[in-house]
C-alpha cells in the first residue's frame, strides 16, 4: 500500500471530466468543446506496474484474493467530489452476456459491491443494464472506440431522477463510460459520476 501511494493519480492536475492531464484541474479544452455525459470522472491510480499485473491477475485469472487490496486502493484515494455528489446508487460497468460467460465474473461488479458496502450505497441489480457483444475496446483506435460502443447499452432498470455512480476497473479514452452515462441519462438519470481504479498515465 505504501509503494502504491506513489502511483496515485494527481487529482490537482487532472481534467475533472476525462481524467487527462490538465494543470490546476480545470476542465480541458476537449471537454469544454464536447462536454462529456459524465458530470465527473475520477481514477484513483495510474495504470502502471505493479497495478497492471495485479489487475491482470484479478481480471483474467479470477484471483478474487486481490479484490480487498484493489478496493482498498480506491478507497485510499477517493474522488474529491464524493462528499457533495449525493450518490443514490452504484452501477457496475456491465459485461456482455458472452463475455460474462467466458470470464465467469464481472471484475467491475466485484469492485462496485465492495465500495457500495463500504459507503452504504445500494447497487443497481446486474440485469438493470444490458450490454451487447462487440469487439474489445483495447483492440481499437480512439475513433473506432466511440463507434464500437454506440448503442451498446440498454437500460432496463428504473434510474429516473437518481444520481448514479458508475464503477469500472480502467478508463482509457472514456468512450465506454460516456456511452453508458448517456444511455442512463436518456433513461432519466439526474447525473452520472464515474470512479475507476485506474487510467493510463
Ligand atoms: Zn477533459
Amino acid at each position: 500500500m505504501a509503494d502504491l501511494a506513489a502511483t496515485r493519480t494527481d487529482a490537482a492536475n487532472s481534467c475533472p471530466t476525462c481524467t487527462r492531464y490538465s494543470a490546476q484541474a480545470v476542465v480541458c479544452g476537449q471537454c469544454q468543446q464536447h462536454p462529456p455525459a459524465c458530470t465527473r470522472v475520477f481514477a484513483s491510480q495510474y495504470y502502471v506496474p505493479p497495478l497492471v499485473e495485479m489487475l491482470h491477475r484479478f481480471k483474467y485469472q479470477g484471483d478474487s484474493a486481490l479484490l480487498p487490496p484493489l478496493a482498498a486502493l480506491m478507497r485510499a484515494h477517493p474522488p474529491p467530489w464524493l462528499p457533495e455528489s449525493g450518490i443514490d446508487a452504484v452501477v457496475a460497468m456491465p459485461l456482455s452476456a458472452a463475455r460474462l460467460a467466458e470470464r465467469g465474473f464481472n471484475q467491475s461488479a466485484w469492485l462496485a459491491e465492495n465500495l457500495a458496502a463500504h459507503y452504504g450505497w445500494p447497487c443497481l441489480p446486474p440485469q438493470a443494464v444490458q450490454r451487447a457483444h462487440r469487439p474489445p475496446q483495447s483492440t481499437l483506435s480512439r475513433q473506432e472506440r466511440r463507434r464500437n460502443v454506440r448503442g451498446v447499452f440498454q437500460i432496463i432498470g428504473d434510474v429516473k431522477n437518481r444520481n448514479l455512480l458508475l464503477i469500472d476497473d480502467v478508463v482509457t479514452t472514456g468512450a465506454t463510460i460516456n456511452e453508458l452515462a448517456q444511455s442512463l441519462k436518456r433513461s432519466g438519470a439526474a447525473a452520472v459520476y464515474a470512479w475507476t481504479l485506474a487510467h493510463p498515465q
